[in-house]
């Protein structure tokens, strides 16, 4: 998957501008990682619709080249469809566990009141399961574990009224984590119980516990519960093993909630708050999809605030300056270390670099500075008209510069090669320019 993903995003290299070719076959990518990741169809069309509309419809900013943009707007579009992370404010508050046998309740209430404590606050864990056998045994060793205040009741056979005694008994906590009991499938007597024991503790919020490899169960386990005691938020569970989790986003999706936590191991520390970016990289099986689209973000924020007066359509009138290259040169360096933002774009850059010698990048990278600090030491009129550079200015802004006059020489070659390729645009009409600009 990341292959062919990788290998449409090379496609763009490039490019300033997409096609539909381009945007539709990027689409089919992140669908099918979606789609394998469990995430349900309809969302994922909806997705696919927005991303499709928006890299067609807007243009890449300056600076910024076709991949970088759609890249930028693909992690927007899948910040949107998962969510910011529950609410969660560190103060006293009573939290009550819902899902269905084995989906990961007992383990995520030891696993939060240890988050919870890593905050200063004092929890306690509530343990009503009087269905399963072993489930006061469980839950007392992972609550010991977590080095959290415990209630539970081995001889007891009601679930509420084990839920009335614990709220009495763990007073002095900040935190009550009620932990229920869950069947094989959702069962009346089930939804009952819960609904009791919700209107029992009155929780601040109910967090739905759900198992990364679950597929369309999600819709409706989350119907049932959201219709019986609201569900604020979900907790996926077993991120450790081979499920991505994407089913949960139906969850998300049909209680109008977010996610909470994610559970990655079978300790108490094994937990993380939800957090967007990470969540999202997994789904698409990518790399670090928000940093790019940060730095594309700020790239494209800089170009503006200094080069108000600085179209790159300008380049086309007039003459094409060494300042015009420095400012090409800018808007680049702002993405940061050309290596750095290819390592970024998932994949690519292992990819890409293989096929460049070992030190090509460094080259380049070197080659820039010193481009840079060669033109900081031109003068205005260097600068605007770098025909006057002769033999002499060349020794001068080699020295002030601390390069060689063959790199001085090398720069005025590649601006002078720039400048013919310009020039052949202008010499264009109107409209076959138009025409070359967009491929
Ligand atoms: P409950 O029935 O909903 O209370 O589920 P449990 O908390 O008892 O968990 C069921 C099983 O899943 C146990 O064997 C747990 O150790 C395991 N489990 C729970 N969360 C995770 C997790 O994040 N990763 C892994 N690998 N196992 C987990
Ligand atoms: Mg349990």
């Amino acid at each position: 998957l990341g292959t062919s993903l990788r290998s449409s995003l090379d496609t763009l290299q490039g490019k300033t501008r997409l096609d539909e070719d381009d945007v539709e076959e990027i689409v089919k990518e992140i669908q099918r990682s979606l789609l394998s990741a469990d995430v349900d169809v309809s969302l994922v069309m909806d997705l696919s619709d927005s991303i499709e509309t928006r890299a067609l419809e807007e243009e890449p900013p300056g600076g910024t080249t076709a991949r970088d943009h759609v890249l930028k707007i693909v992690y927007e579009e899948m910040v949107e469809l998962v969510g910011d992370s529950t609410a969660l404010p560190l103060e006293p508050q009573t939290i009550l566990l819902a899902g269905l046998q084995g989906s990961g309740k007992t383990t995520s209430a030891a696993k939060m009141a240890w988050w919870f404590s890593t905050k200063g606050l004092r929890p306690a864990v509530i343990q009503t399961d009087t269905f399963r056998p072993g489930a006061y045994d469980q839950a007392e060793q992972m609550a010991d574990r977590a080095e959290v205040d415990f209630y539970g009741d081995p001889d007891a056979d009601d679930p509420v009224e084990i839920a009335r005694e614990g709220m009495e008994a763990t007073a002095d906590a900040d935190v009550r984590i009620v932990d229920t009991a869950g069947r094989h499938a959702l069962e009346d007597d089930l939804i009952a119980e819960i609904e009791e024991i919700e209107r029992e503790v009155d929780p601040d919020r109910s967090l739905l516990v759900l198992d990364a490899a679950i597929g369309q169960g999600a819709k409706e386990q989350a119907r049932q519960f959201e219709e019986s005691i609201g569900i604020d938020g979900v907790v996926i569970t077993k991120l450790d093993g081979t499920a991505k989790g994407g089913g949960a986003l139906t969850a998300v999706n049909e209680t109008g909630s977010s996610i909470a936590f994610l559970g990655s191991g079978e300790t108490v520390q094994d937990i993380e708050r939800f957090e967007p970016s990470g969540f999202i990289s997994r789904l698409l099986g990518m790399g670090d999809l928000k940093q790019l689209s940060e730095r594309v973000e700020r790239a494209m924020q800089e170009t503006q605030e200094e080069d108000d007066d600085w179209d790159p359509e300008d380049m086309l009138e007039g003459n094409f300056t060494l300042k015009d290259m420095k400012k090409q040169m800018d808007a680049m360096n702002r993405m940061g270390p050309l290596d750095q933002v290819m390592d970024m774009i998932p994949g690519l850059g292992g990819g890409m670099m293989d096929q460049l010698p070992d030190d090509a990048m460094d080259v380049t990278q070197d080659r820039m500075r010193k481009f840079e600090r060669i033109m900081d030491s031109m003068t205005d009129e260097e600068l605007e008209n770098p025909r006057v550079v002769g033999q002499e200015r060349t020794r001068r802004i080699a020295r002030g510069s601390g390069t060689d006059e063959e790199t001085v020489r090398q720069l005025l070659e590649q601006h002078s090669m720039m400048e013919r390729t310009i020039e052949q645009f202008q010499g264009m009409g109107e409209g076959d320019m138009q025409r070359m600009m967009k491929k």
